[in-house]
């Protein structure tokens, strides 16, 4: 059943905001840039547009607060931290509406509710996770031990989708090991960024966590700032070679989590109604903006058509529409340009010959910027859809007669963030170990733990977060030698 309600086409105006937490972080309209709601195009807020006075302003404060905070010790500011917690999880169906109306995520399913409730764990995980200083060599009178101390002030860059999560998973770990965090959100998704901030910033002290809600010239100074010592990024491959370059300066310590291509193969004798609804939401979690989804399906010629019927079967009845509405799971476009991006795919792919199952147009009636789900086949590599990121509802079918040629295609790509492997799990876990990707997942796609360290090889970036390995990355090692 597709949603089918009508189209807003109202003129952007600010909607009363019934939520104590969008009016403590909205600016007056004259102040601030209005932010749409992603689905009817709505302005719900007004975000600050910050300078880069601003965020040297904030840098400073930041620096100030540091010394206190790693001061405070692990256990007070584990402390806070679960305070912390616990007023997100207090708010957390204000969070979610911000969230499914900034970004466009429905608030059920995996979605902003889903993205809320994360905020809280993460938080918590990071607040709990002991790291021990490491004994490296004893012997004859002398001992050295590897101690992770702060590294002064985090810089947090994100995208726009899944912001506050994502967010959160800069700012917690970065806290958590005695950081000061100077925040910068996408400018398409600020208010979520903003709202889970002040949530925290109710249990922080003052300046040891800021958002700086300014433009790409902002971002762009972030990376070389002198006064900064790591840089926490998620976005694209581009803008994350652009940080590199501007790093080189201050020699800021990155984490690049950037964009991924990932690969799923679907193996010969693989139940395709077995797999089917795990395969779907792999692909189209958030609508298909989720940069460890499933973005081309290698599937094996005797079960390819089974496995195009199940998830076309999916694609025409799971309910797509504007996220604040309790029955959708899945939503817009959160941006106009990510809608042409998408558009502009399957165009490409049907003028090369390839077929259209199901989608491949836009649904006007539910509201511009929504695309239908869409599932391509008769495409293989060489194709934009299959070669490019789409970031959206969109997936193409690759059918493969020989596994090693499957195997080698999935590997063809510059990016590595995530792959995966379907059907039986002894052969998907031999296909596993031949996977260049950060994380491999085993009959399922993009599911992460705050426990299990997640990051990308080759142009999806480097560096590792979650868990102890997430928390050591914000921190120096330093050595001790008695
Ligand atoms: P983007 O690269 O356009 O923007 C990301 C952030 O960088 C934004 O806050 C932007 O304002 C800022 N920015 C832009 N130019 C900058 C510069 N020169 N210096 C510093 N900051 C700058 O990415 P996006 O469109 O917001 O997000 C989508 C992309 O993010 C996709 O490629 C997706 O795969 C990727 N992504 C990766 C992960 C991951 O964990 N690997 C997670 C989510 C999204």
């Amino acid at each position: 059943m597709t949603n089918t309600e009508s189209p807003t086409t109202a003129a952007p105006t600010a909607a009363p905001s019934s939520s104590p937490l969008l009016d403590a972080i909205t600016v007056d309209p004259e102040q601030g840039r209005a932010i749409p709601d992603a689905a009817t195009g709505e302005t719900i807020g007004y975000a600050p547009v910050h300078t880069i006075v601003d965020l040297d302003a904030a840098v400073d404060a930041a620096r100030a607060a540091q010394t206190g905070w790693a001061a405070l010790g692990h256990e007070e500011r584990s402390r806070i931290l679960h305070l912390a917690a616990d007023e997100i999880d207090a708010h957390a169906e204000e969070l979610a509406r911000i969230i499914a109306s900034e970004q466009g995520k429905p608030l059920n399913g995996a979605g902003a509710r889903f993205e809320a409730a994360g905020c809280a764990v993460w938080v918590r995980n990071a607040a709990d996770t002991i790291i021990e200083p490491e004994l490296l060599f004893e012997a004859e009178g002398t001992r050295s031990e590897l101690h992770y101390v702060p590294l002064g002030v985090v810089a947090a860059i994100g995208p726009w989708n899944w912001p506050a999560l994502i967010g959160i998973w800069q700012i917690a770990p970065s806290l958590r090991m005695g950081n000061a965090v100077v925040v910068k959100p996408s400018s398409s998704t600020p208010l979520s960024v903003l709202a889970v901030v002040e949530l925290m910033n109710r249990h922080l002290p003052d300046g040891v966590l800021t958002v700086v809600s300014g433009n790409r010239e902002v971002g762009a100074r972030i990376a070389g700032h002198p006064r900064i010592d790591k840089v926490m990024f998620t976005g694209s491959t581009e803008t994350g070679r652009e940080i590199v370059r501007s790093s080189a300066d201050n020699l800021a310590r990155l984490t690049l989590e950037l964009g991924g291509n990932d690969p799923g193969i679907v193996l010969p004798g693989a139940n395709a109604s077995e797999i089917g609804e795990a395969l779907f939401w792999g692909i189209f979690i958030n609508t298909g903006q989720t940069c460890a989804a499933l973005k081309r399906l290698y599937v094996h010629e005797s079960v390819h058509d089974e496995v195009v019927a199940a998830l076309a079967s999916l694609a025409e009845s799971i309910p797509m529409g504007p996220g604040a509405d309790e029955e959708n799971l899945l939503g817009p476009l959160t941006t106009p340009q990510q809608f042409d991006i998408v558009s502009r795919l399957v165009d490409d792919a049907r003028q090369r010959g390839a077929t259209v199952v199901t989608g491949g147009e836009a649904a006007p009636e539910l509201g511009p910027r929504f695309y239908r789900t869409t599932i391509v086949t008769d495409i293989s590599d060489g194709a934009d859809l299959v070669e490019q990121e789409q970031f959206g509802p969109v997936i193409p079918v690759i059918r493969y007669t020989d596994l090693d040629d499957a195997v080698a295609r999935a590997n063809a790509s510059a990016q590595g963030l995530g792959a995966s492997v379907w059907g039986d799990p002894a052969e998907a876990r031999r296909v596993a170990d031949r996977l260049e990707a950060g994380t491999v997942w085993i009959n399922q796609h993009g599911t992460l733990n705050p426990m299990v360290p997640f990051g990308g090889v080759k142009a999806s970036g480097y560096g590792l977060e979650f868990g102890a390995h997430g928390l050591k990355s914000v921190a120096a090692p330093k050595v001790i030698t008695v």
